[in-house]
């Protein structure tokens, strides 16, 4: 059984959380020098403990044992950009829980089992060009590169990223065996029931909408109440019957986080309204019953769907092996789903893949209150490296 270094472990957090901090936040975003900065702290510690570092076509650093050659890999990894003034834990202790339990198993000096990997997987965040898991939907093979090029101007440059780059590192996916990723947890489930950890189960399907609300615009003062059709007020209660229609069923999450209005000023009467509507769910089936309500009660807006991902389930073999490792070590750990984006959820479809969420007192995310306590995160990595260890053995 591997046993991490509590003292190593605060170490390597604290040296990370110094790159990019500012008053304000984190600023580690992805494509700038500060993500560089923090990508050559990382091959300094992992060749520090014996892993031969490169560079994939997609900018990710794969740390891995040598002797490994073409894997494939028991791969931990996460991701080492933050959004902008972001939070110290958010990828970061996923980074850290990766090197260390590697460091750990490695220790523990069992030779025969498979080699492992550390993967420093480039924008997750997604701040500057919204390309969200840039790096693992590119060796997915699930990156439309050239729609993502065309956004991105010259900053794929400062990784070596080129289009021809990008199509190669579709090949790195052959050297993953499997891949597990520790995250802070985005919310405050943990906390409320008492437990460090979370295993995810699901990640939870989402799928977006763009809802459009025709009117008549005129005087906001000649125009009496009586033959009105405002816009904003059919919007309005589109709203309230989003928040019931989620409300009545568990699991369900959905919100309408933009609305614009035209013509937009105080003097007339809003003719036209354009909204954001995200809903996400455990299951598609919850999801589509959410949908016919709104549609059911709001036949003349236009709803139509722009985007959706299916979710993803994550590996059992895997889950068993967190869920061992956590027993093993004492560690309260439950299941959890995840409603939101990661790169263990965009590998999930391709290969097996899991996650561990942990406890966030706060539940703040994307922000620098966001927070995990010293010793959650280390049993975050002690339970990744007992598992780590189970999954490589032959
Ligand atoms: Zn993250």
């Amino acid at each position: 059984m591997p046993t991490v270094s509590r003292q190593r472990f605060l170490r390597w957090f604290a040296e990370l959380a110094d790159i990019g901090r500012t008053e304000t936040g984190w600023n580690r975003v992805a494509w700038t020098p500060l993500e560089i900065e923090a990508q050559e702290w990382f091959r300094r510690e992992a060749e520090g403990i014996g892993l031969e570092v490169r560079k994939d076509g997609a900018g990710s650093l794969w740390a891995v044992e040598p002797g490994a050659g073409e894997g494939p890999y028991v791969c931990a990894g996460s991701h080492l950009d933050t959004q902008p003034d972001g939070g110290a834990y958010d990828g970061a202790l996923g980074m850290v829980c990766a090197l260390e339990a590697v460091a750990a198993v490695r220790e523990a000096g069992e030779a025969d089992r498979r080699p492992l990997a550390v993967i420093a997987f480039v924008d997750e965040e997604g701040a500057r060009f919204s390309t969200a898991c840039f790096a693992s939907r590119a060796i997915a093979g699930v990156l439309d590169i050239d729609a993502v090029l065309a956004a991105m101007g010259d900053a794929p440059k400062i990784h070596g990223v080129t289009r021809e780059s990008l199509l190669a590192s579709r090949a790195e996916l052959a050297r993953v065996a499997c891949f597990l990723e520790v995250h802070v947890e985005q919310g405050k489930a943990l906390v409320d029931r008492g437990q460090a950890l979370g295993i995810a189960d699901v990640l939870a399907p989402r799928r977006r909408y763009r809802v459009e609300f025709e009117g008549e615009s005129n005087h906001a003062g000649t125009t009496p109440m009586a033959g009105r059709r405002d816009a904003l007020v059919a919007a309005a209660r589109f709203v309230l019957a989003v928040d019931e229609a989620a409300r009545a069923r568990p699991g369900a999450v959905a919100t309408v986080g933009r609305v614009s209005i035209a013509p937009g000023s105080t003097n007339s009467i809003p003719g036209r309204v354009v909204c954001t509507l995200d809903v996400r769910a455990l299951d598609g089936a919850t999801i589509d019953a959410v949908m016919d309500d709104l549609r059911r009660r709001f036949g003349d807006a236009a709803i139509v769907q722009e985007s959706m991902s299916t979710g993803a389930k994550f590996d059992d073999g895997l889950r068993q092996a967190l869920h061992r490792s956590a027993g093993a070590s004492g560690v309260p750990a439950g299941d959890l789903p995840s409603y939101a984006g990661h790169d263990a959820g965009i590998l999930a479809a391709v290969v097996p893949s899991a996650m561990v969420f942990v406890r966030n007192p706060t539940g703040a995310s994307h922000s620098p209150a966001e927070f995990a306590s010293d010793d959650d995160c280390v049993a975050a990595a002690q339970v990744l490296a007992g598992a780590l260890a189970d999954v490589a053995a032959r």
